[in-house]
């Protein structure tokens, strides 16, 4: 009865803000060139990665929608709702949720953590090396295909978790939740031609490619939105 009620509240929502959302769903492109992340990502997994893999889940996403009331609802919507939505929403709405995470992060100028960022760091995880480590561990430890987050949780607190297949925090499938700042790909095609089976090389040469001013810029909007008051604490 909860669930056919909130389903019955997504749909009015839909209808009451018609055409306000962007449809359908797009590639991003990427703002550097598939050859920017060398030596630690190979050009030729991202350009399989982006112009293959996430545009495969952005087009599945979009036939999934087609012709439905989910047309209507914007991407972190789909996200929060998400086991009303079907596997094929969860699956591809998940892939284009976080290869578009991923891609904002990762940059070829990265940059470090401000003193304030390294402070909430510390408090959180008792330093920088502690945090990546922990995201190391996530990111190892996550059996088979997934992904390794660091998230600001309904708490305010920061967190690292890990999903497998396209699953992400937002998810109301997921029993971590919050909002994700940080996501690490560990699917094989995140990797593979390049580090074949040393998935934690791959996960070492990562810190050399994440743009921290992006990280704490979503940090800061995560703890003031509206997605993360949408997230039960977790005593709720
Ligand atoms: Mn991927």
């Amino acid at each position: 009865m909860k669930t056919m009620k909130m389903f019955l509240s997504l749909l009015m929502l839909a209808f009451a803000m018609p055409s306000l959302l962007a449809q359908p769903f797009t590639l991003p492109t990427l703002p550097y060139a598939y050859d920017a992340l060398e030596p630690y990502i190979d050009a030729r997994t991202m350009e399989i990665h982006h112009s293959k893999h996430h545009r495969a889940y952005v087009n599945n996403l979009n036939s999934a929608i087609k012709g439905t009331p989910m047309e209507q609802l914007d991407l972190n919507e789909l996200m929060l709702g998400v086991s009303h939505f079907g596997d094929a929403v969860r699956n591809n709405g998940g892939g284009h949720y976080n290869h578009n995470l991923f891609w904002e992060i990762l940059s070829p100028k990265p940059s470090e953590p401000s003193e304030t960022m390294l402070r909430i760091i510390s408090v959180n995880f008792g330093g920088m090396e502690e945090l990546k480590k922990e995201l190391r561990q996530a990111g190892m430890t996550q059996f088979g295909s997934g992904w390794a987050w660091l998230i600001v949780t309904p708490e305010r607190r920061l967190a690292v978790t890990s999903t497998a297949n396209q699953d992400n925090p937002l998810m109301d499938v997921v029993e971590e939740r919050g909002v994700p700042i940080l996501g690490i790909d560990v699917w094989e095609h995140a990797y593979y031609l390049h580090y074949q089976n040393r998935r934690g090389d791959y996960l070492d040469a990562i810190w050399n490619l994440i743009d921290w001013s992006v990280v704490e810029k979503k940090y800061g909007e995560a703890l003031v939105s509206q997605t993360l008051m949408r997230i039960p604490r977790e005593s709720e």
